[in-house]
């Protein structure tokens, strides 16, 4: 079975409540697509407005973080359970922001995806290079260590449903592209590991996204790429044109 393309938005801290309403309905018309899935991941406080906005349309809404906790004393945390019952559906963890500016771990990445998983929440898990180590030539060393305990205890038939989505670091929010054979080359790195780890099968129907400045003039090439099932897109979905780079094909 053919991978679908995946267009997922990252709307990082960006927009208010009523912003998220006013902007959703503005997009939904260009984001219309039979072919591709549309993910919008929102503020914490946003999804439920989020949720509102989208409904009989094709986007759906996810969260940016969740604690991997049932409950209970975390003050300030959100729970996997909480994001459920606003309508999320899709949850990021492990992006390099959290990682660098609030110490995620590649262990608390893994009990992310897991407890999304428990709650059937699609873990968008996230992995990436620093600029220094991509010149020192340890990419994929790195990528193959994130993964791999990323997705420690996760089953075959569970991992299946977990989207990967890589973004060198040097390339988020940088307007700097990986070319599209350096995205290539990376997803393909994680393909072949997820062989490793789970078989063939398995590997062929876990979705691998880009991250890293998508934009409607670059998602065609990139998402052309064997690999490449779609991009996690930062600023670029921000802006009714996120739904040229959903409609990349047409
Ligand atoms: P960018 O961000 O598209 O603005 O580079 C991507 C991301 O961080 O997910």
């Amino acid at each position: 079975m053919a991978r679908r393309i995946l267009a997922a938005g990252n709307w990082k801290m960006n927009k208010t409540p009523s912003e998220t309403k006013a902007l959703i309905a503005e997009m939904a018309p260009a984001v219309a697509s039979d072919e591709v899935d549309v993910l919008l991941c929102v503020p914490a406080i946003d999804i439920p407005a989020a949720v509102e906005a989208a409904k009989g349309t094709n986007i759906a809404i996810g969260g940016e973080n969740l604690y991997f906790e049932e409950s209970g004393a975390y003050t300030g945390e959100i729970s996997a359970e909480m994001l459920v019952d606003a309508g999320a559906t899709y949850v990021i963890m492990g992006h390099s922001e959290r990682r660098d500016y609030f110490g995620e771990t590649d262990e608390d990445v893994n009990k992310k995806v897991i407890k999304a998983l428990e709650h059937n929440l699609v873990p968008v898990m996230c992995c990436g290079e620093s600029l220094t180590q991509r010149e020192q030539g340890i990419t994929m060393d790195w990528i193959r260590q994130q993964v791999k305990i990323g997705l420690l205890n996760v089953s075959a038939e569970d991992v299946k449903k977990v989207v990967i989505a890589y973004e060198p670091i040097w390339a988020i929010g940088t307007g700097k592209t990986a070319t599209a054979d350096q995205a290539e080359e990376v997803c393909k790195g994680i393909r072949d590991l997820l062989r490793e780890l789970y078989g063939d099968a398995v590997a062929e129907e876990v979705r691998v996204l880009y991250g890293g400045s998508v934009n409607p003039g670059n998602a065609a090439e990139l998402f052309a790429k064997e690999d490449i099932d779609g991009g996690l897109v930062g600023g670029a979905s921000l802006k009714t044109s996120f739904g040229e780079i959903v409609n990349y094909n047409k």
